[in-house]
């Protein structure tokens, strides 16, 4: 008899994004000539950069020419991205990181969600709530949370991130063995500093932890006493993998591109207690499960990396933080507190009511749709996420009815 894995059963549907929908379209049904405004989506809305594009064509004409064809490549990515990987995003900020410790691939929602396999059943998960939701349902799916009672998983620890700790979880009390940590985060936008990141680092390598540090929004940083990197803290390299993507920083969430940094003296336990290598096992892990991510995708990241790449990576960055300043200048007239929006394309609201409430009173006032706080965890509840993916004509058209009918305080 074919039986399923049980622990699948245990997943809650997310309705989340079924049922912002849901609202929407009864809106607009009753309200057929409103223009909606989605300022809800984590995705991008701007075309890759004349850079990448120049690269994609020319490296399909390589694919086109039996001359220049290539077929399977490296499952860890070709040399020339994991070479220019390496020298931009961490020597030249001082983290010692080396071609043959990145790995190349398809996506960090895979790559945060797959991570999980390489550690035992009985690992104790800590994560932030609010919280990306991958993080969470693969480590539901792979048995390694009891059932879900009142808003929550038993046996999960959840690091709260709260208007009192500035929405940077504190050290948890209780032990836990795999941590994982995103900033600047999705969905509050805030960051953290080199010394708070610190602690975390310390506590993994007291605790014999590890930690998956998320870093997919480090180029929307604009302060620089910010860590890009969770390597620039000494001591990370034994105890931290990190995720990058170029999804938001490139516009490659439709090209998919991203990369996992796993430092060759990163280690975990055998259940003897000894030291053993993560490297070799996401190695293995990866060689055994995946292909590698096109040739033509891994040349358009490279040319990310051009100096005129580089150029016109920076103004989609800015125009979308263009569109934060927009949004946080328009809740500070209305007297809204909020974080993020300095650092992140996300900016988190305090609405003042339940996260569902608002959603609605944004939605049925000004027609703008927001993403309810709630659907990222129980700490969510009372919050919005408003997101700076949007054309400066959309977002500044939301902010003229936002601050025609949402009342300063
Ligand atoms: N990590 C976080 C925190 C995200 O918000 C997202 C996408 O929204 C991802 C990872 C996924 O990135 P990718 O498009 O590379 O799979």
């Amino acid at each position: 008899m074919i039986t399923i894995n049980e622990h699948y059963l245990k997943l809650q549907a997310s309705y989340l994004f079924s049922d912002i929908a849901k609202r929407v379209a009864a809106f607009q049904e009753s309200n057929p000539s409103k223009e909606i405004i989605k300022l809800g989506i984590g995705d991008v809305t701007k075309g890759l950069t004349p850079a990448s594009i120049k690269a994609f064509h020319s490296a399909i004409d390589e694919m086109a020419d039996d001359a220049t064809f290539r077929g399977y490549g490296p499952e860890q990515g070709y040399e020339f991205l994991r070479q220019t990987i390496a020298g931009n995003d961490f020597q030249s900020r001082g983290a010692d990181i080396s071609a043959d410790e990145i790995f190349v691939s398809d996506g960090a929602k895979c790559d945060t969600g797959n991570f999980q396999e390489l550690f035992t059943q009985t690992t104790i998960i800590g994560l932030p709530d609010p919280v990306y939701p991958v993080y969470l349902d693969t480590n539901v799916m792979a048995g390694r949370s009891e059932s879900f009672v009142d808003g929550r998983y038993q046996g999960i620890v959840y690091l709260e991130a709260t208007k009192e700790n500035g929405f940077v979880p504190s050290l948890p009390q209780e032990k836990v063995d795999l941590i994982y940590l995103c900033f600047p985060n999705n969905p509050t936008g805030s960051t953290i500093s080199k010394s708070e990141l610190k602690t975390w680092v310390d506590y993994a390598r007291e605790h014999k932890a590890l930690i998956l540090f998320d870093a997919a929004y480090e180029a929307f940083i604009t302060d620089d006493s910010l860590p890009k990197s969770i390597y620039e803290v000494e001591g990370a390299k034994e105890v931290a993998i990190e995720f990058r993507s170029f999804s938001k920083s490139a516009g490659f969430t439709g090209t998919r591109c991203a990369y996992t940094v796993v430092p060759k003296e990163c280690t975990a336990y055998d259940s003897h207690g000894n030291k053993q290598l993560l490297h070799g096992l996401w190695n293995r892990r990866q060689s055994t499960k995946f292909n590698g991510v096109s040739y033509p995708v891994q040349r358009a990241a490279e040319a990310v990396y051009s100096q005129a790449g580089k150029v016109q990576c920076k103004e989609l960055i800015d125009s979308y933080m263009n569109n934060a300043r927009v949004i946080c200048q328009t809740m500070d007239n209305l007297g809204y507190k909020y974080v993020g929006g300095k650092n992140s394309p996300y900016i988190w609201i305090d609405g003042r009511m339940d996260s569902w409430q608002f959603f609605d009173v944004l939605l049925k006032e000004t027609g703008v749709v927001c993403t309810p706080g709630a659907g990222f965890g129980k700490c969510g509840n009372g919050y919005i996420r408003l997101s700076a993916f949007n054309s400066l004509e959309n977002v500044t058209e939301a902010m003229t009815r936002l601050t025609g009918k949402l009342s300063p305080s």
